[in-house]
């Protein structure tokens, strides 16, 4: 078995939400890989699926059909994330909360809840003190709705994949109109960590103009690596795989894992 460089632990655990309100910019590609990049380098890491379709637990390989424990319960029923959270094969200290369909409803039934925007931190806050966690990466649905409202306020930093393609930045104004607004009245030490590129394809001038667009908005956190575009990365899900096991020496692995060991070192060296 190949064995992988050790990752530095982030001096405060990182509750990273991963969203953009586009769908099909690689929010669950990426949530998945850096989790499992992160746990391969020996780092413990709980990735919750909160989109409906529970792609993320898809290519977690963990079970998410009707009537498995999951995120509906924990965030609807107040049932402990302990009694849902499993361990993923993908990577030894790996683990998931995963989502069912059920969680389609759970936007509108969420509505008349007591203290709805902070349901998921309670459950998390309580999982964290039992458990021993590096980071959690929230795969959020592509809206922004009460879900996505439960992560940004569960979480400390936001990382934002953007798809090297045409509109790319489009809705990202509305993003961070949302971003600033949970900032200053539900979590105000939510921070945007870093803006990822991904599905660039190094052959097309689209892909370096967007590329180039992206880094002078978001000059200080756009990361350094991009994410190529790569068939691997998108048949690996189809065998319930992140890339990163599936194909561990490809383009999109070696990406993943190179963005993995970039925002591990950050958080090694600043408190969240
Ligand atoms: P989102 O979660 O934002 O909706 P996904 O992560 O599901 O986006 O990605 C959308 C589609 O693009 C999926 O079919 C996925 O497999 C594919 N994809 C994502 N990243 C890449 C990549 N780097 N190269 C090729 N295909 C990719
Ligand atoms: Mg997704």
């Amino acid at each position: 078995m190949r064995t992988f460089e050790a990752l530095p632990k982030p001096v405060t655990p990182r509750r990273i939400v991963v969203a953009n309100q586009k769908g099909g910019v690689g929010k669950t590609t990426t949530s998945v890989n850096l989790a499992a990049a992160l746990a391969q380098g020996g780092l413990r890491v709980l990735v919750v699926d909160i989109d409906p379709q529970g792609n993320a637990s898809t290519a977690l390989g963990v079970p998410h059909g009707e009537g498995t424990p999951s995120i509906y319960e924990a965030l609807l029923d107040d049932m402990k994330f302990e009694d849902a959270v499993v361990a993923s094969p993908e990577a030894e200290n790996l683990f998931v909360l995963p989502a069912t369909i059920d969680l389609a409803g759970a936007e509108l039934e969420l509505v008349s809840k007591v203290a709805r925007e902070q349901r998921l931190l309670k459950a998390l806050r309580e999982y964290m003190q039992d458990h021993e966690v590096d980071y959690v990466f929230f795969d959020c649905p592509p809206s922004l709705g009460l879900l996505t409202v439960n992560a940004l306020v569960a979480a400390t930093d936001i990382l934002i994949p953007i798809q090297c393609e045409y509109y790319a930045l489009e809705g990202v104004t509305q993003l961070m109109r949302t971003i600033q607004l949970v900032g200053s009245e539900l979590n105000s030490s939510l921070r945007l960590w870093a803006v990822l590129l991904t599905m660039f394809d190094g052959r097309t001038k689209l892909s370096a103009q967007v590329a180039e667009e992206v880094r002078s908005h978001f000059a200080d956190e756009t990361l350094e690596t991009v994410i190529p575009r790569s068939v691997r990365v998108s048949e690996a899900p189809s065998y319930g795989r992140t890339v990163i096991t599936y194909d561990d020496h490809s383009v999109g692995a070696n990406a993943y894992r190179t963005v993995a060991a970039e925002l591990a070192a950050r958080a090694a060296e600043e408190q969240a």
